[in-house]
């Protein structure tokens, strides 16, 4: 399959919850087509994931931003990624509390601070300093998931734009039950997303603590520059979450050639892409 943008919304249980699904995978759908509509106006794909995740951070019924999961106080405690795969420009946030669209702040860590990742405070007082919008986290409803599930309904988007170049975002709530100050796979470089223009954009979701052991995005980047398909180099990896750590994921990628891969060992994982000309088509990857 080509496609010039991917997104997902979590590979998870989602059991039981067939209308939350369905509004899961009407916000990819959305956000597939937001992201494609800015590579076709000859925009970048780092501009089309972030606009894609913000949609999905957006959107209440995933585990990003208002969706996010509490943790074991009761707190919101947010991870981000920005990747540019032209330049290998990188930007994240974690455990960040009261911002609506962590991807946006992970963007302006990579733009405007010499650094790649801001946690807590830091991240807190650095969205102060530019003055980055933030909302009040706390009054947000507890999600429908929280009691049943144990990772899930993270969000993450791969693109590639029309001058060939790569981009991945990835965005989360991180895992319901966390500790506080847990910081899963999303934030870390490689681990929940990597972009190198020389191989592959890839975004992970699904147990957190498994992937940061496998730093299993470059993983998937390694074996493209290598000549596996992207698609083979997905379910290799998925394979790989499961056979040596007995944990369970999801995978999305694009490589050079537009050529995309999606692979997931949970019962369910919604996910979108879109063609170069708007065409939309989803799906609920299941293992
Ligand atoms: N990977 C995320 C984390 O561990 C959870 C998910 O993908 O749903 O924070």
């Amino acid at each position: 399959m080509k496609a010039s943008i991917i997104v997902h919304g979590g590979a998870g249980g989602w059991a039981g919850q067939a209308e939350r699904l369905r509004r899961a995978l009407a916000a990819c759908e959305e956000a597939a087509r937001a992201g494609e509509t800015i590579i076709a106006r000859g925009g970048s794909a780092l501009d089309a994931v972030e606009a894609a995740v913000r949609l999905l951070e957006d959107e209440p019924s995933l585990n990003a931003g208002r969706g996010s999961f509490r943790n074991l106080a009761g707190d919101v405690e947010m991870d981000a990624l920005i990747m540019d795969g032209a330049t290998l420009g990188l930007g994240a946030v974690a455990v960040v509390r009261d911002v609506c669209n962590p991807v946006s702040l992970a963007r302006r860590v990579m733009t405007d601070t010499p650094h790649t990742l801001l946690a807590g405070e830091g991240a807190s007082r650095f969205a102060d300093a530019i003055g980055f919008p933030r909302c009040d986290t706390r009054g947000w409803p507890l999600h429908p998931a929280d009691a049943a599930q144990a990772a899930g309904d993270t969000v993450g988007a791969v693109a590639r734009d029309r001058a060939g170049n790569l981009a991945v975002a990835v965005s989360t709530g991180g895992i319901p039950r966390k500790m506080p100050g847990r910081i899963g796979d999303s934030p870390l470089a490689g681990c929940g997303g990597y972009a190198d223009n020389a191989s592959a954009a890839v975004a992970a979701t699904g147990d957190g603590e498994a992937l940061m052991k496998l730093v299993a995005s470059k993983r998937v980047c390694d074996d493209i520059a290598r000549g596996a398909s992207a698609q083979a180099a997905c379910e290799a990896a998925v394979a790989l979450l499961a056979r040596r750590l007995g944990a369970s994921g999801g995978l999305i990628a694009l490589d050079r050639a537009g050529e995309a891969g999606v692979a997931c060992n949970t019962p369910a994982m919604p996910y979108a892409w879109a063609e170069e000309g708007g065409v939309v088509g989803s799906a609920v990857g299941t293992r």
